[in-house]
């Protein structure tokens, strides 16, 4: 889409990059301050006091504040037009600490085909400690309300999902989840900030698998969450440091950098994707695209209307069956088979025998994943040349 649309959503005083690249790593250039222009990347497990009751610098022990993650904490807290940001050592373990906000008795609304670890650790984890979870289709608040029970604490929502791109309208659920005292969360991780502000549209938690485009380079596992409420910043705060599954100084460091580039990534990311699903459209072999540009797209409308593009991870159904696909991917030259999105690199994906491999076959089917279905994650190459691998291997088949 065209990134001018960016403007008209993009609530920051300076521009979107400018925030990406400065917040956090102002120099020090105080006495003494070396005036790095990145930031250092602080190993040290404890910080000495001069004063019993002050620690020097506000920081004591690494767990529970480091200099560098913080750094990146107050970066991403920004991109989001949040007041607070944790990081966390993986996607999930950032999922897992919002989870610690619910107790015994509690109820979650959670859209069907969340992703895949995300639906294992509320099943197997939060299940057994006594927490509801009602796993449903819905786009909008009109939708969700026919699954809110008179315990239901929390709505998690990914929008686009993965992989068949279903859209749920954030301004909506959060509004009527706010009127009846339940938070909305928001995984971002396949737009980012960048294409779409969660908590701008109402949504009171916004979290992040980093390992995908933040980082965006195959090089991190990382997590975060982004609030804008003091309140539930103190209780997060309060989890991240209790579990301790935080992010690492030299991890914290690697998000940053990619952070630098977030903006020219998504851009390119989304500009690829546009001209890789104009040519999967034509083409005889392909079925069906799943994009939410398509106007045939059932989220089409609420897509455009709150986020102003989707980076690079879409999905599409082949003609032909289950050996067609096999055929297709093993073709690929350029185009890696392998799990994962968000990377520089472009990478194909077959969720029914890679990350849907777990959901039974019948199942499978309900949700609309068939045995051709592809997911595309677009890097940041030359389109023509994914056009072109794309090209020959739909050739064999
Ligand atoms: C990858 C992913 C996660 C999990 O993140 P990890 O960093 O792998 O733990 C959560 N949500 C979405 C949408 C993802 O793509």
């Amino acid at each position: 889409m065209d990134s001018n649309n960016m403007a008209k959503n993009n609530k920051h005083k300076r521009g979107f990059a400018t925030d990406a690249i400065h917040v956090g790593s102002e120099p020090n250039l105080k006495d003494g301050g070396s005036g790095d222009v990145v930031v250092p990347i602080h190993l040290s497990t404890t910080f000495a006091r001069s004063k019993l009751k002050e620690p020097t610098g506000g920081y004591a022990y690494s767990r529970s504040g480091n200099p560098t993650r913080a750094a990146l904490e107050k970066n991403l807290a920004v991109l989001e037009n949040g007041t607070a940001a944790f990081a966390y050592s993986s996607g999930l373990a950032a999922i897992t600490n919002v989870a610690l906000l619910l107790k015994s008795g509690d109820h979650v609304l959670c859209i069907d085909d969340v992703y895949g670890g995300t639906r294992r650790i509320f099943t197997r984890a939060f299940e057994k400690f006594g927490v509801e979870f009602t796993f449903a289709e819905f786009i909008n608040a009109k939708d969700a309300q026919k699954f809110i029970k008179k315990n239901t604490k929390m709505i998690w929502i990914e929008t686009p999902t993965n992989p068949l791109m279903k859209i749920v309208d954030i301004a909506s659920v959060s509004k009527s989840a706010k009127d009846n005292g339940i938070l909305t969360v928001v995984d971002n991780t396949f737009c980012t900030p960048y294409f779409q502000k969660p908590l701008d549209l109402g949504a009171d938690i916004v979290v992040h698998s980093m390992t995908k485009y933040l980082s965006g380079h195959s090089d991190v596992t990382a997590g975060s969450i982004i609030v804008k409420d003091s309140k539930l910043a103190e209780k997060i705060g309060f989890f991240q440091n209790a579990a301790g599954c935080i992010l690492s100084p030299f991890d914290s460091y690697s998000v940053l950098r990619g952070i630098k580039t977030l903006e020219l990534r998504m851009q390119k990311h989304d500009k690829n994707t546009m001209d890789v699903v104009e040519f999967l459209s034509k083409h005889k072999k392909v079925k069906k695209v799943y994009h939410p540009t398509i106007p045939t797209h059932p989220g089409h409308e609420v897509a455009i209307k709150q986020a102003s593009g989707f980076g690079g991870t879409f999905s599409f159904e082949l003609v032909g069956d289950l050996d067609s696909a096999i055929k297709f991917m093993e073709s690929l030259r350029l185009i890696y088979i392998a799990e994962s999105l968000g990377d520089q690199v472009t990478l194909i994906n077959h969720p029914a025998t890679m990350t849907h491999a777990d959901v039974p076959p019948d199942e499978r089917k309900k949700i609309g994943i068939a045995d051709t279905l592809l997911r595309l994650s677009i890097g940041i190459e030359d389109a023509e040349d994914l056009i072109g691998d794309l090209s020959q291997a739909l050739d064999k088949i």
